[in-house]
């Protein structure tokens, strides 16, 4: 028989990060803004109603200016992980900036939690010395790699890594791409289905991962098709797990 499937869903929370870091003109920060006013309740809120525990990628910049948002998050119990300071292209920096981005990053929300066990680069976006500075910053995990569709450990950083994929990521199917809910249901439907079906997957790696943003699921036709998702999966033999504890079954090789 084969094994649960462990589904992660992440929120990357940017909020107007991008567009303040790129000086844009007041309407495009708005848009970011939306993940504050209407995104993060309304995810909360779905998430609450199916007892589901998720993680969310947040800018250090975002915390520092959301408290209360971050502090929501983390009063129903979800995980707060690191998405740079202020949505930076990593691979665009020194060494040395690269060093204080991470740092201030750290910083900003170790001020809510010191259990901050995962990053996800802007943009999956990596210079070469992203992942040795995340891991000699403590961190357990990574999710920003595009090389497999099954976690794996990089033993000599000692950090697991959680790929992803454009498909499996809602901005650049509704705001890049100006897909429908209902193609987006269909793609990660079926890759979902695609995957419960392979019967070569180790089973502390059977796990699925969704990338949303606050600021395009949020909008209430959009998280219709996320709920709908959220209730055939639950038709399965699943368990939604935060990242961190995911984690801790890929490295100490729990059963499910
Ligand atoms: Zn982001």
């Amino acid at each position: 028989m084969k094994s649960k499937i462990i589904v992660c869903l992440t929120f990357d929370f940017d909020a107007e990060s991008v567009q303040i870091r790129q000086r844009e003109e007041l309407g495009r920060v708005s848009k970011g803004q939306f993940a504050i006013n209407r995104g993060i309740p309304r995810i909360l809120t779905l998430l609450k109603k199916h007892e589901i525990k998720a993680t969310f990628f947040t800018c250090g910049w975002v915390a520092d200016e959301y408290p209360e948002s971050v502090k929501n998050i983390l009063e129903d119990d979800h995980e707060l992980a690191a998405h740079g300071y202020l949505h930076e292209h990593l691979n665009d920096l020194s060494l040395v900036e690269e060093k204080i981005i991470i740092k201030m990053m750290m910083e900003s929300l170790n001020k809510f939690t010191t259990e901050i066990k995962g990053f996800r680069a802007p943009y999956w976006q990596l210079s070469h010395n992203t992942l040795k500075l995340i891991s000699e910053a403590g961190l357990l995990y990574d999710s920003s790699l595009f090389s497999d569709d099954r976690p794996f450990i990089l033993q000599s950083l000692n950090l697991v890594e959680f790929p992803v994929e454009w498909f499996l990521d809602d901005w650049v199917i509704f705001e890049i791409h100006q897909h429908s809910p209902n193609t987006a249901y269909e793609i990660w439907q079926s890759q979902f289905e695609a995957f419960i079906n392979e019967d070569d997957v180790p089973s502390n790696r059977r796990i699925f991962t969704l990338t949303c943003h606050p600021a395009a699921i949020g909008h209430s036709y959009r998280l219709k098709i996320l709920e709908r998702l959220i209730e055939y999966m639950k038709t399965k033999e699943v368990i939604f797990l935060k990242m961190k504890d995911a984690t801790d079954y890929i490295l100490n090789k729990r059963p499910l």
